[in-house]
């Protein structure tokens, strides 16, 4: 068409010097941002339009810095001002921001929380938000199941496994590791007829309320566990075995002092109990042997008691010339 700008037709020559001017220009702030590297400088174009020089500088410097930014290197310096360079820049600072938020989530602070950039400081609060509540949520259940795995469920007294962690630990430790202790085991006296009399739901109703007497009879640093059926076992740390059997004597008397009712009928209940001392584990420390050779030896006092006629305590170790001295309330 007639007069209409035809790039490389010979009405570009019929233009006029100012849109020529104006060409010119278009073209070098295209290159500018387009080609890798700038272009040589049109000296002739550079004196003609004033300011031309520092906007190709300008371009040149923004190309480098959101190039930079893109590739995610926030550290990019420029001292360039202008309006587009300073909203970059605050794009910067905010994303360096969010980088260090983002890491302290990767440390485990999951309060983090941020208030720029709109929707994305929504969505970032909201991931943040969601894997606390998750793994709190992990956490709760992971105490759950470590909790039910260390406890008797009828009980609610330490497993014999949870026993046995917390004594070599407790027996490491620096508070008793020079220290006699000693162990107590008891076991109900004829529970079997507790049951075959008075039902099954009343042998547990016993188990629950002697194992209550125990837990609650005892120092904080003293450890109990079922540990079998109607059987208990009793960790005293620091202790030394005449102090234990007296221990053992009270809770003798008051599992016979206990009342319990079933149907209208009192439950007869004693227990039998067989102490043995503990030496120091010292710098050798706690090992499973230990447990089971001082277990042995308690079990032993505790068959002793039962011979002798139940409803008491006996202690002593085996190479004790008082080996199986019933403990009677007195230090033997
Ligand atoms: P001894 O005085 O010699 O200890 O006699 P005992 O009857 O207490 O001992 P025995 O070993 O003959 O019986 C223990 C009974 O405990 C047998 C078993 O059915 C019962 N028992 C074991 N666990 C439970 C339980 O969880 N609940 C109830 N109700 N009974 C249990
Ligand atoms: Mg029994
Ligand atoms: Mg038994």
């Amino acid at each position: 068409m007639k007069g209409e700008f035809q790039p490389g037709s010979a009405e570009r020559k019929e233009l006029s010097p100012a849109a020529d001017l104006a060409g010119r220009v278009v073209r070098a702030v295209e290159e500018a941002l387009h080609l890798p590297h700038s272009a040589p400088r049109d000296e002739g174009l550079l004196r003609e339009v004033e300011g031309l020089d520092t906007l190709l500088e300008e371009i040149g410097v923004l190309r480098e810095f959101s190039l930079a930014l893109s590739r995610g290197e926030l550290g990019y310096k420029t001292r360039q001002g202008g309006l587009i360079i300073g909203a970059l820049k605050a794009l910067q600072a905010n994303l360096r921001h969010l980088t260090w938020q983002a890491q302290r989530i990767a440390a485990g602070d999951l309060d983090v929380r941020v208030n720029f950039l709109g929707q994305f400081s929504e969505a970032f609060n909201c991931m943040a938000e969601r894997l606390k509540e998750t793994l709190e949520e992990k956490e709760n259940i992971a105490a759950r199941y470590k909790d039910l795995s260390a406890h008797d469920p009828l009980t609610g007294l330490y497993n014999r496994a949870a026993f046995q962690e917390l004594m070599a630990r407790l027996l490491s430790s620096e508070a008793y590791r020079e220290k006699m202790s000693a162990l107590i085991i008891s076991d109900i006296d004829y529970f079997k007829n507790i049951n075959d009399s008075f039902g099954h739901q009343c042998g547990d109703e016993v188990l629950r309320r002697v194992s209550g007497l125990y837990r609650d009879s005892l120092r904080a640093d003293d450890v109990v566990c079922r540990y079998g059926g109607e059987e208990f076992l009793i960790l005293t740390p620091g202790i030394s075995r005449n102090v234990a059997c007296r221990i053992a004597q009270r809770l003798c008397d008051s599992v016979r002092a206990m009342q319990i009712i079933w149907e209208d009928s009192v439950v007869p209940v004693t227990a039998s109990f067989g102490v043995c001392s503990l030496p120091p584990v010292g710098e050798e420390g706690f090992g499973p042997r230990f447990l089971r050779e001082h277990i042995q030896i308690a079990d032993l006092n505790l068959y002793r008691a039962k011979h002798a006629g139940r409803d008491r305590v006996v202690s002593g170790d085996c190479d004790d010339a008082d080996a199986g001295a019933g403990c009677g309330g007195q230090e033997n």
